[in-house]
């Protein structure tokens, strides 16, 4: 069976923008897993702690036959892979991160795993991007997308244009 993701990417060390191409690339890479599109890269304030780089963001949209375990997994040895270290300090920077936002309309509660992902509603680094790549989605809950982002600020988010992506 073949499930729609959403992967939220975020990066604030280590050159940011490459981080979160390399990890688009890597998106493509997994297993029974084919990378349909993501959306435009952004640029976004530290939440939490301030005093650290600004973030790059995006969100890609993943055709996975992995059940939603095995995509976390897959996508936390992207994160070794490109040497994020865990630290202590929640929201602290960070090399990449990789959120795996939603699965299908599957709503899980476990230890390692929530879905749809708790940060996902709050975030404009997230339903920015969410937006640009499927407009029209609906979640399991009845929301719109479309409204929660029109209703959400932008923050101080940029789109990141191709001179500064290619520089
Ligand atoms: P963080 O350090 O913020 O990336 O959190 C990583 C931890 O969050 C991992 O241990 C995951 O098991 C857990 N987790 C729970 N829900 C999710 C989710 N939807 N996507 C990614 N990690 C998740």
């Amino acid at each position: 069976m073949l499930v729609r993701a959403y992967i939220g990417l975020g990066s604030n060390l280590q050159n940011p923008l490459f981080q979160i191409q390399n990890a688009l690339v890597a998106l493509g890479q997994i297993p029974q897993t084919e990378l349909v599109r993501h959306s435009r890269l952004y640029r976004s304030r530290p939440m939490g702690p301030v005093d650290q780089p600004d973030f790059v963001n995006a969100v890609a949209a993943l055709d996975t036959q992995l059940d939603a375990y095995a995509l976390l997994s897959e996508l936390q040895s992207i994160e070794q892979q490109q040497g994020r270290v865990r630290g202590v300090l929640r929201w602290g920077p960070r090399t990449l991160d990789l959120d795996l936002l939603l699965y299908g309309d599957e709503q899980i509660t476990t230890e390692q795993l929530t879905i749809p992902h708790p940060g996902l509603l709050q975030r404009s680094f997230v339903l920015h991007p969410l937006y640009e790549i499927v407009p029209d989605l609906q979640f399991a809950s009845g929301e719109l997308l479309a409204e929660l982002a029109k209703n959400h600020p932008d923050d101080e988010l940029e789109i990141l244009d191709a001179a500064e992506i290619h520089r």
